[in-house]
């Protein structure tokens, strides 16, 4: 498992708006901001692969969830982007 982005400090979140403004969330409503969000890669960051697939299965158990916006046929496709959500007692 790699991580591509995690924390993303404001002029970070607004430097990526210009560059990618497609992607990029408005600067201030990322959860990279709050350090909650974390983009990952080696598979994960595709639908359907093994390691996304075992993402899907089993993130949650460790309070880990791609959210809804970014499932596949979201408003945001974003299969590499994860959120803490934290763990049940
Ligand atoms: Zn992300």
């Amino acid at each position: 498992m790699c991580i591509t982005d995690s924390y993303r400090p404001y002029r970070v979140q607004a430097a990526l708006l210009i560059r990618k403004p497609g992607l990029a969330a408005v600067p201030g409503t990322s959860n990279h901001g709050w350090g909650l969000a974390v983009d990952l890669c080696d598979g994960i960051n595709d639908y359907g692969t093994p390691q996304h697939e075992w993402m899907v299965a089993n993130a949650a158990k460790y309070g880990w969830e791609n959210p809804d916006w970014a499932w596949q046929g979201g408003s945001r496709q974003e299969p590499w982007h994860w959120e803490f959500q934290g763990v049940s007692p």
